[in-house]
């Protein structure tokens, strides 16, 4: 397979026709990242598509995966599809960071050529990629213990990024301007970013796999790169909600009661939670009403994490 420099790379000066292979950096030890590159015979918009910023988020991986094996027709502009940032937390299974650094790529971006590894390859895929990206697709799941909704998070001061989730076509979608995700890295660029999260719990669902894929080729048939129209074939438009969250305060033991999906009134039981040697468990209450659009499924839920997120209805 073809390995090349990413020093090298001029996504401006691609020749028409594609490619794929792996990207090394030089300043990197044992770091590979696949890549597959589609120009079109026309000029155009470029669109990147990255996964596995979280490396066991495995149906947005394979959702990445899949439009490589079954690539859209792309006629006019750049597609450029990145499947797997986080490689060596892949391979060793790692959850959620890279075991290089111990950091979330989801909290690095756009990064920094002096940090340590995850900022390093951050700042390499914003200056390789997201600089000349019209839009910048990334695509998430829920990891080995999460279970989630799928739905779209664009930047909340970036009107052309909000719309991109309209085209995705999630049954919800929420803003947010928090530093170090793609989103707002991506708004830094004067590219328009969207994170779409569909899949749970590690497991390579085909529906969410689909449902992610379908969102891509959306966003390629609404920027004109592609010849067919896609319909939208599951969701009239995104139910536009606030993400709200439980941060556990210390380590402890979570019981989930309820299930995402599910309508809450406030008050209501969300699960329960005790530390070790407590005989009594104490009962989470929903903070608000709303839908359950997020949930921790694991009996250790780690101090700084989220217990589950409602998503609230905007207050009429
Ligand atoms: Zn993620």
């Amino acid at each position: 397979m073809l390995k090349v420099n990413l020093d090298s790379l001029d996504l401006n000066s691609l020749p028409t026709g594609q490619s794929s292979g792996y990207f090394y950096i030089d300043t990197i030890d044992e770091y590979f990242l696949p890549f597959f590159l589609l120009r079109g015979e026309k000029d155009g918009p470029t669109a990147l598509v990255t996964a596995g910023l979280h490396p066991t988020e495995y149906t947005s991986i394979e959702a990445a995966y899949d439009l490589i094996l079954n690539q859209p027709a792309v006629i006019r502009g750049t597609l450029a599809i990145l499947p797997l940032i986080n490689w060596k937390g892949f391979w060793q299974r790692s959850i959620t960071y890279n075991p290089a650094d111990n950091k979330n790529f989801n909290r690095v971006f756009p990064g920094d050529l002096k940090g340590s590894e995850s900022q390093v390859i951050a700042q390499y895929i914003s200056e390789k990629f997201t600089r000349h990206a019209n839009v910048h697709l990334d695509l998430h799941s829920g990891n080995m213990v999460e279970r989630l909704l799928p739905f779209c998070i664009f930047h909340k001061d970036n009107p052309k990024s909000s719309e991109l989730a309209d085209v995705f076509g999630l049954p919800y979608k929420l803003g947010t301007n928090l530093n170090g995700v793609t989103t707002t890295a991506a708004t830094s660029y004067d590219c328009a970013g969207l994170i779409a999260e569909g899949g749970e719990c590690g497991h390579v669902d085909r529906d969410h796999v689909e449902a992610l894929s379908l969102g891509v080729r959306r966003v390629l048939s609404f920027l004109g790169m592609t010849s067919s129209v896609v319909e939208q074939q599951h969701y009239e438009c995104p139910h536009e909600v606030e993400l709200r969250s439980e941060i556990a305060k210390t380590d402890v033991l979570w019981y989930p009661k309820a299930r995402t999906g599910q309508t809450l009134q406030k008050n209501e039981t969300v699960g329960y939670t005790k530390e070790f040697f407590d005989k009594e468990a104490q009962p989470v209450l929903s903070m608000s009403n709303g839908v359950l659009l997020y949930m921790m499924d694991s009996i250790l839920v780690k101090q700084g994490e989220p217990l589950y997120s409602l998503g609230e209805f905007p207050k009429i």
